[in-house]
């Protein structure tokens, strides 16, 4: 006969997992609350909490594991069709190479529409972030160079510049915006999911290093969501959302292909 754990207790124990999403606290909760009495009904205690792990209960459980369990997994991509649940399977023999990366060393060409070019490096270029919920870019500009407004779904992002001098803003869901020139060796926070820009005020070229924590942070540019998807964003929603005529919104369009 197990212990069966008492209304109360188990209502605290979902609570705490609802809102802490943290089986360890849980449990040293109910460790603390049954200090007094033996291990034996203890460990009853703890294989009886069938309730919560019911999973038609209205307060879904998370029984994750907060960190990962090893110390490296590097990414294998060769298993293409196999079941991942976040992110990718591990290499069963990862090397110094899959936590290795020269792509940043060089400037990129800022020859395009915006003059400035981001390079974005993920877990799809360096295997080793796999699991480490980490990624890193480069962002080059030319004088007056822009990094049009963009977001990253599942990062904030540390912009931090190397050389020269640029403005950055975010704007919140309020459309409140937040922005500062900065210079070399300053850095600026953009947090997660929330549109963002940069653009280089001085008369040189710049460059910038932003680090975030994914290891796949996404990049959607609004400009290229709204006037270059395919297929197209119908002509006529983009005039009437932006008050301007077909002919200006085929204009755009083009201008970004361009
Ligand atoms: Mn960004």
């Amino acid at each position: 006969m197990g212990y069966r754990p008492r209304k109360v207790e188990v209502l605290t124990l979902k609570v705490f997992r609802y809102y802490f999403n943290d089986l360890y606290h849980t449990q040293r909760l109910l460790n603390w609350s049954n200090e007094s009495k033996n291990q034996n009904r203890y460990q009853h205690r703890y294989v009886s909490l069938g309730p919560v792990h019911d999973p038609t209960d209205s307060l879904q459980p998370v029984l994750d594991d907060p960190d990962m369990l090893q110390d490296v997994c590097a990414a294998d991509f060769t298993y293409g069709d196999a079941i991942k649940l976040n992110g990718f399977l591990c290499k069963k023999h990862a090397s110094s190479d899959d936590f290795f990366f020269s792509g940043l060393a060089y400037p990129r060409s800022t020859d395009n529409t915006f003059g400035a070019t981001p390079t974005l490096i993920t877990v799809l270029n360096i295997t080793g972030l796999n699991t480490l919920g980490m990624a890193v870019s480069r962002i080059d500009f030319a004088p007056g160079g822009l990094n049009p407004p963009h977001l990253h779904p599942r990062a904030s992002e540390i912009f931090f510049v190397i050389d020269g001098e640029l403005e950055v803003a975010f704007i919140t869901t309020e459309n409140k915006l937040y922005s500062k020139l900065i210079k070399s060796g300053e850095l600026f926070v953009l947090p997660k999911g929330l549109i963002h820009f940069q653009i280089n005020k001085g008369n040189d070229s710049a460059v910038a290093i932003a680090a975030f924590n994914s290891q796949f942070p996404g990049i959607q540019r609004v400009p290229n969501a709204l006037f270059g998807s395919y297929p197209d964003v119908p002509n006529d929603v983009l005039a009437k959302t932006f008050g301007i005529g077909i002919n200006q919104v085929k204009k755009i369009k083009s201008w970004l292909n361009s």
